[in-house]
């Protein structure tokens, strides 16, 4: 009998899971509300897969970064949004940039010249209550279906802004100057990585965040209902001058080792990943620009060599708290016939989107078929970010994250940063071979040598 599946959504995730699928041979009905009348705030055509912003991929370097090396991966998976996006390709460097009319019309074209699926322009207002189902709506998903989402998982578990808190890599902070702690010595001691702030400097803080420049909101953001939970730290800072010290930058019950005494105000850390390697500024989402959080945040105290996973932010994005709420191969643990796909399970990203896609359908086809499919070790990136969204980050601080190395289990060894890339992308490399079954091509031994 010939297996079928409903895709709800024909964006990145949509178009490349309904892709996978059909070539696995599983007939896919594949529903985008785009095309029957309906629009979301940010797309502007019907086509599938259109970007809604820039235009560009990011690095494809597959050596030394980590979305280039997820690139890598996909191409090798056989992804239609890599083979359209090589083939719509405009010059940018090393990143990889589209032309986006070409890519997104390439897309939708091979999509609807399959035999295995079929393209419904309709909008969808509820979870099906049975069938095997792919949710991929997207950060903008139509609110009928967010509301049905939300009653299906519990409203705290599905955000409608990600009020993202920079996150920072642990081995970038002093630790000469932060120390582990929590407030009044609670729990282990390690929950907390704190930064002190004399009273000189906290004023000269909150002076940068008032004069700061800042990313304004777009209309249809500042419309939602859901605002209030989030407030900017610059917003706060606004709202008057001992605001933070009251607030996330409360010192109280912070015993500062070299002092003895609780500091005029902190910068707390909290743990970001089940690894130790990432750690986020607790309460510290925000509207400045990126080269503004940069220059600010690395005049705190002990992160003045910070190096960010990623920076503040603060938009629109519908998405569940995915490791809560879905197993190790994306389904809903309530009610496992549906699986999530794409930027609404907490990835960001055109391409992190595609790539959750691009597994949602190939642990679909493999259900769907009677076949058993591992998912992909946490060595490669496809592995570490799927990791990341099932398991691997702290379920209470879930926000949405790019792929990056900080994901990755750690290289051990102490080589150079530039080196340090190139262990983990050589090391993904041969994981994702054995995975695939495959004989893996020995690195050239000047390489090896070159990367230690
Ligand atoms: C304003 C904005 C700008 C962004 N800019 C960038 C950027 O520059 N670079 C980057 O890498 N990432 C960017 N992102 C993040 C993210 O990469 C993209 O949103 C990406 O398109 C996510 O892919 P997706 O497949 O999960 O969702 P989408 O590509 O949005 O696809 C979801 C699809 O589902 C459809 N849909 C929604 N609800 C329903 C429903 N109820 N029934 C049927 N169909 C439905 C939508 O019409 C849409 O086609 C941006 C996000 C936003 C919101």
């Amino acid at each position: 009998m010939t297996q079928q599946i409903h895709i709800i959504g024909g964006g990145l995730a949509g178009s490349e899971a309904a892709w996978q699928l059909a070539e696995a041979g599983v007939k896919v009905r594949l529903s985008e509300m785009r095309g029957s009348g309906e629009m979301t705030p940010a797309h502007q055509t019907d086509g599938l897969a259109e970007l809604v912003c820039s235009n560009s991929f990011r690095s494809d370097d597959a050596e030394h970064n980590a979305v280039g090396l997820l690139h890598a991966e996909m191409r090798a998976l056989g992804s239609l949004i890599m083979a359209s996006a090589d083939l719509h390709k405009v010059p940018a460097g090393s990143a990889l940039a589209v032309d986006r009319d070409g890519f997104s019309e390439g897309v939708t074209a091979r999509l609807a010249a399959h035999p295995n699926i079929e393209i419904v322009r309709e909008r969808i207002d509820a979870l099906p209550a049975s069938g095997p189902t792919i949710v991929a709506t997207g950060p903008l998903t139509a609110m009928g279906l967010a509301e049905s989402i939300g009653a299906a998982t519990g409203a705290d578990a599905l955000a409608f802004f990600d009020a993202i808190a920079p996150i920072v890599h642990r081995d970038s902070i002093d630790m000469e100057v932060a120390w582990f702690a929590s407030r009044w010595d609670k729990g282990d001691g390690k929950d907390y990585i704190n930064c002190p702030m004399t009273k000189e400097q906290y004023l000269a803080f909150h002076q940068g965040l008032l004069d700061g420049e800042k990313t304004e909101f777009r209309e249809w953001e500042k419309d939602t209902p859901y605002f209030e939970g989030c407030i900017p730290i610059e917003v706060m800072a606004e709202r008057g001058v001992d605001t933070l010290r009251y607030g996330p930058m409360k010192p109280v019950g912070l015993d500062d080792p070299r002092t003895g005494r609780w500091p005029y105000a902190v910068v707390q850390l909290r743990q970001d990943n089940a690894l130790g390697t990432l750690w986020n500024m607790v309460g510290f989402q925000t509207k400045l620009k990126y080269a503004e959080q940069v220059r600010l945040f690395r005049t705190i105290p002990g992160l003045e060599k910070a190096e960010f996973a990623r920076l503040g932010g603060l938009h629109r994005n519908t998405f569940i708290n995915s490791p809560q709420l879905l197993d190790r191969t994306l389904r809903l643990r309530k009610a496992p016939h549906i699986r999530f796909a794409g930027q609404i399970t907490g990835c960001e990203g055109y391409v992190e989107s595609a790539s959750i896609g691009l597994l949602a359908g190939r642990f679909a086809a493999a259900e769907l078929l009677g076949t058993e499919l591992v998912p992909p070790p946490p060595e490669t990136a496809l592995g570490a970010l799927l990791g990341h969204i099932t398991g691997g980050a702290e379920a209470e601080s879930y926000q949405p994250m790019n792929v990056n190395f900080g994901l990755f289990p750690p290289v051990e060894g102490k080589a150079k940063k530039a080196n340090r890339k190139r262990l983990y992308t050589l090391r993904a490399e041969a994981a994702l071979n054995q995975w695939l079954g495959r004989e893996a091509p020995a690195p050239a031994e000047e390489e090896k040598e070159d990367a230690a």
